[in-house]
């Protein structure tokens, strides 16, 4: 049998033993009823079966308990946040009090922009990558404005080597060696939006580390697709959003997390609100004049959880527990091997990834550069039902997903671009 043959991709998804976790998820539907092939979980992940009731018990508490269920429903809202913080850990490779779900991911660059980019005469650069994600850069822009730091000398960039697309961790330690004394900030992607790259990211922390830098990751597009160990890795802080590989819905609450050094540091400056005091003394309202950070994530959490759109993470999170990420890297690494294959066995030199072929330098995403008419190509293969997307100026990017895409999949996804290009 050949790569090539609709049975062979049949065998695999018969032989994954994950195979059962797409049954958790809603797959939309074509109009035909059959399941859409969906690979844009890197933008939007698809609704656990189980969010909606999830959602529905807080729904009932608030119409049942109002005010009570924040200390007497099913899952006190008062600790809402609290409830979400193992799983979120184990999901980072982080201590629990280490990690914390509030915000949007922005919001939360901004949160820990405030305690963590302090410039000095000496030091007062932020290095990013060139072509950031946009609001990364945004934030990083305005970070250095509110500072009254111009951007143009104040934002360093590190980039590939001109001809190349891909970042490489000996050109960033050698930056820092040379610029790192400058640089207060190292803000960089897990996993590039754009080319899915994954950084060194333990490396490159030690090499900042060795400039005197705080480091900063943007998980965005690592969590729930690449295994992750912050704590270990020496990591500074980290943000996520959760509506990508989490699957916790549109807007989702983010994630963030500070090493436990910084974390426990009730002393550093930050801005505060009544989430992050202590919780023993968070209801005595004005009989507690002075701020309390509690020592540890929860400290930079400023007003209390948005119940409703924190709901779907525990519906989201459980599944991941369940099926843990070890097993889910080792299914993503023989899907998204398996598609790469089958890219070259099907449109050889017609079709060019931008990713890394090393498995360890790339999570599920595969970024294909397509020269010609690349939105006409995506609507043909939205017409054949399949779900990507489109990045200026010639990207097309897809994510083969462990916890509900199969190989059949893959396969019907190479099949449509080839009848599409
Ligand atoms: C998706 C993504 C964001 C989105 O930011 P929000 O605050 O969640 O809107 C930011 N940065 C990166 C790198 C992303 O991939």
């Amino acid at each position: 049998m050949s790569i090539r043959d609709e049975s062979y991709a049949r065998e695999l998804d018969a032989a994954d033993p994950l195979s059962g976790f797409r049954d958790r998820f809603h797959i939309p539907k074509r109009t035909d009823g059959s399941d859409v092939v969906y690979l844009c979980g890197n933008s939007l992940g698809l609704m656990p079966k189980a969010a909606r009731d999830v959602l529905n018990q807080e729904l009932d508490g608030w119409r049942d308990l109002a005010v009570e269920g924040h200390f007497h429903g099913r899952r006190p809202w008062y600790a809402y946040h609290e409830q979400l913080r193992e799983a979120g850990a184990r999901l980072v490779g982080a201590r629990p009090h280490e990690v914390v779900f509030m915000n949007g991911l922005t919001v939360n660059l901004h949160v820990m922009m405030v305690t963590f980019f302090r410039p000095t005469a000496a030091r007062n650069r932020i290095l990013i990558e060139d072509c950031a994600f946009p609001s990364d850069l945004y934030a990083a822009q305005t970070q250095l404005r509110h500072h009254a730091i111009d951007p143009a000398g104040g934002m360093l960039r590190t980039a590939p080597r001109p001809g190349e697309s891909l970042h490489r961790a000996e050109d960033i330690e050698e930056l820092l060696r040379r610029e790192g004394e400058r640089i207060a900030v190292v803000l960089l992607p897990g996993v590039n939006y754009f080319t899915g790259q994954v950084f060194d990211i333990e490396r490159i922390t030690a090499a900042a580390h060795r400039a005197g830098c705080v480091v900063g990751w943007d998980m965005a597009h690592a969590v729930g697709n690449i295994e992750l160990r912050l704590h270990d890795w020496n990591v500074d802080f980290a943000v996520w959003c959760s509506y990508k590989y989490l699957n916790a819905g549109p807007g989702a609450v983010a994630g963030c997390f500070v090493h436990e050094r910084h974390a426990r540091d009730v002393s550093l400056p930050r801005f505060g609100g009544w989430w992050g005091n202590d919780p023993t003394t968070r209801f005595r309202m004005h009989l507690e004049p002075e701020f309390k950070p509690v020592p540890s994530a929860d400290a930079w959490q400023l007003s209390n959880p948005p119940i409703l759109s924190m709901a779907p993470l525990i519906a989201s999170l459980a599944v991941f527990d369940e099926a843990g990420m070890p097993a889910l890297r080792e299914k993503s690494r023989r899907l998204t091997g398996y598609l790469q294959e089958l890219l070259d066995a099907e449109l050889g030199e017609r079709v060019q990834t931008v990713t890394p072929r090393d498995p360890a330098s790339r999570g599920c995403q595969l970024s294909l550069q397509v020269n010609d008419a690349p939105r006409e190509l995506l609507r043909r293969l939205n017409e054949a039902g399949v779900v990507c997307d489109f990045r200026e100026p010639d990207i097309i990017r897809v994510a083969p997903v462990p916890l509900y895409n199969g190989y059949q999949d893959a396969w019907q996804f190479v099949r449509a671009l080839a009848h599409a290009v």
